[in-house]
């Protein structure tokens, strides 16, 4: 399996199914994929007319080839129904809810039923287990908990490996380095970013990982990252790291993981079934062909979803996997199809910064945002144009509205930023659909 440090064992946390033969998966998805469309269809206003538009009765859909006769679901589609529309079980039998924020200032949220938060703790199992996880490991969890699943997410698929979890949460980075240290934890989950962040800090306060540290492994995802990363974070922090995949709408992380090979992630398609589509006509594209993933799955009840639009780019391939797993794999991710942009772990949509600018006196509706990464972290500055009667306006004058649009920002899309205002067409026009968004973190 080579490039990897030696440090962990293969191991695979359910054989029967992350082996399964294509075949009897094939049949046990189109079975699972009848039960989650009549249920959808039975329960769900909103599958049910879809459905009904286009002349799609829930007995016409048999097998996984049917399944481009389904109706795509949209991000919009839960922003619309938020909170409970898409719930196709009363709400006494919901036990959870996480969130993410949807491209307006109202977050979209997913509920879960008792066995769904069984299953998606399963999927997690299998994830932390193929990075090399057993009981006998020390889980250092620093994604964040909360309505955020990162946290929540790790924590589980540990709980159900049975090894001990260090729920930290996110930040608070001198901590997360002494109970490292103090605990000997083992297996790191945290985003990338966070992770070389972690890695240089070690390294500056004199630290050697390969003797002060236990650390073997991590689990590193809800973000776009690179190989180039991936070597940085196995060289700062002497580990093997995984990418690990996943996102609310479907369940959280663990939707794909990556195995040792480190040559794409493995999907539960027991539990999803994955497709790739163009993205202009939403036709399905044969494996090995790059478009947008789209995910229907197949064993949640509380709310489960058809044909969810990531927007996410990648390829599939089913190639058997030298780990032995024969779960399709998907490639890294490679970009979006919309302009979301993921700035320290929160999904930022420009419309929704937009929306913030317009209702502001002394700006005009013309900005740009530029996405940085310093010392590991990701920022995010916010220039707009001033309107021609605030150019002349005292320095102090042109602060008060600045502190204005941070805040602002900060309570309708939850994150900090620079926020500077720029002189009256200042700001690039341009004469089809305008660009907001110069990205230059090198991942
Ligand atoms: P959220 O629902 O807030 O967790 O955000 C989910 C989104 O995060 C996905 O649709 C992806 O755009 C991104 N994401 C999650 N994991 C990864 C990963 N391993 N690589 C690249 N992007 C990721
Ligand atoms: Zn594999």
């Amino acid at each position: 399996m080579g490039k990897n440090t030696g440090k962990v064992e293969h191991r695979i946390f359910n054989p029967a199914m992350e082996c399964i033969s294509r075949d009897e998966l094939y049949a046990l998805q189109s079975e699972r994929l009848r039960q989650v469309v009549r249920h959808e269809y039975d329960n769900v206003r909103l599958y049910r007319e879809r459905m009904d538009a286009k002349g799609v009765k829930p007995e016409d859909i048999r097998t996984v080839e049917d399944l481009k006769y389904l109706p795509f679901t949209e991000k919009s589609d839960l922003r619309d129904e938020f909170p409970y529309g898409l719930l196709a079980v009363p709400q006494e039998e919901i036990v959870r809810i996480h969130g993410s924020s949807g491209t307006t200032g109202k977050p979209i949220v997913s509920g879960y039923t008792r066995g769904d938060v069984d299953v998606w703790s399963e999927m997690m199992a299998r994830t932390l287990t193929a990075a090399g996880c057993s009981r006998e490991d020390i889980v250092q969890v620093a994604y964040g908990f909360g309505l955020f699943t990162g946290g929540f997410g790790a924590y589980q698929g540990a709980n159900r490996i049975g090894a001990m979890v260090l729920p930290m949460s996110s930040g608070n980075t001198q901590r997360q380095i002494m109970m490292m240290q103090e605990m000997g934890s083992t297996i790191l989950c945290c985003t990338p970013s966070y992770a070389v962040y972690l890695g240089e800090t070690i390294r500056e306060m004199g630290l050697d990982p390969a003797k002060d540290l236990k650390l073997k492994a991590g689990c590193f995802g809800a973000e776009p990252w690179s190989e180039a990363m991936r070597k940085r974070i196995e060289e700062l922090l002497c580990i093997d790291a995984c990418d690990i995949y996943g996102l609310t709408e479907i369940c959280g992380p663990g939707v794909s993981y990556e195995c040792l090979v480190k040559e794409g992630m493995h999907i539960n398609e027991d539990h999803v079934i994955a497709e790739i589509i163009n993205p202009a006509t939403g036709e399905p594209l044969p494996y090995g062909q790059e478009g947008e993933l789209v995910f229907t799955t197949i064993t949640k009840r509380g709310m489960p979803m058809l044909r969810y639009r990531t927007h996410d780019l990648c390829s599939l391939t089913d190639k058997k996997c030298e780990c032995g797993r024969t779960l399709a794999r998907m490639g890294r991710i490679t970009g979006r199809t919309d302009d979301m942009l993921i700035i320290r772990g929160v999904n930022v949509f420009p419309s929704q910064i937009e929306s913030v600018l317009v209702g502001i006196h002394g700006v005009a509706p013309h900005y740009m945002l530029y996405a940085d990464r310093v010392n590991s972290a990701d920022t995010l500055e916010i220039q707009v144009e001033m309107t021609e009667e605030m150019f002349s306006d005292t320095v102090s004058e042109i602060e008060a509205v600045q502190r204005k649009i941070f805040e602002s920002v900060k309570s309708v899309v939850g994150i900090a930023t620079k926020v500077k205002l720029v002189a009256p067409k200042s700001i690039p026009r341009f004469e089809g659909k305008a660009k907001h968004v110069v990205d230059r973190r090198k991942l």
